[in-house]
């Protein structure tokens, strides 16, 4: 079976949202108003994140040192080795930004994964974010629909589409997945609409769940929950 593996990142190989919790952290106001109207649709994730730079006060320092707090899925690294030696290709799709992604991928030495992400930068203080990748649904800063149709085209792959989210950012993926992982929101959403999806808690599960030869023999056994 030949897989092109496609895995969100805030929550699903960051154990938690880095990127939520970084805009809440730095944010001059309370951010409660903005997740009530992106739940419910009111405004699109673009919106939401444009709003939450203005609000956003932090120096480039200051933003690495919270950024680097945050741990990584444990099995995440062997399961980037596995892909790599069965040539399995891998992206990254974030409706965050690569300001932190890039730098916590950085500290697990996993920065040669294709990432495709908004972009954000901090000039003083400030976060100026921009979205180079805004196609789509027009709600997503960036539409994971679009992005996986796009790279499947670049690639010219042919095979079984995998995608591994936790999110309401993930509901655009729903639709190109042959094989959908789910958790946290994106499986609670996925259970009350009835799409088929495979629940996961690591990517210890989601390599049980694909290949018939992992987990692969290096890796201590026991680690995934
Ligand atoms: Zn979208």
């Amino acid at each position: 079976m030949k897989y092109f593996v496609f895995a969100d990142f805030d929550g699903t190989i960051s154990t938690e949202d880095v990127g939520y919790n970084l805009l809440t952290h730095f944010s001059t106001v309370d951010n409660s108003d903005l997740s009530e109207l992106w739940m419910t649709r009111q405004i699109g994730a673009r919106e939401c994140l444009q709003i939450e730079a203005e609000r956003f006060r932090a120096t480039h320092s200051e933003v690495i040192e919270f950024v680097d707090k945050f741990e990584i899925d444990p099995v995440f690294p062997s399961f980037v080795e596995y892909l790599r030696s069965k040539d399995i290709p891998l992206v990254i799709l974030s409706d965050g930004f690569d300001l932190y992604i890039k730098r916590f991928l950085k500290n697990h030495s996993l920065d040669g994964i294709e990432l495709i992400t908004n972009s954000g930068r901090i000039i003083g203080n400030r976060l100026e974010v921009d979205f180079p990748h805004d196609g789509g649904c027009g709600k997503c800063g960036a539409c994971k629909s679009e992005l996986i149709r796009e790279i499947v085209k670049r690639e010219n792959f042919e095979g079984k589409i995998v995608f591994a989210g936790d999110g309401f950012s993930d509901i655009c993926a729903i639709d190109e997945a042959n094989i959908l992982f789910a958790k946290n929101y994106l499986r609670t959403y996925c259970q009350e609409e009835n799409i088929p999806h495979l629940p996961f808690d690591s990517f210890d599960d989601i390599g049980k769940a694909l290949f018939d030869d992992w987990p692969p023999a290096r890796r201590r056994s026991g680690a995934s929950k």
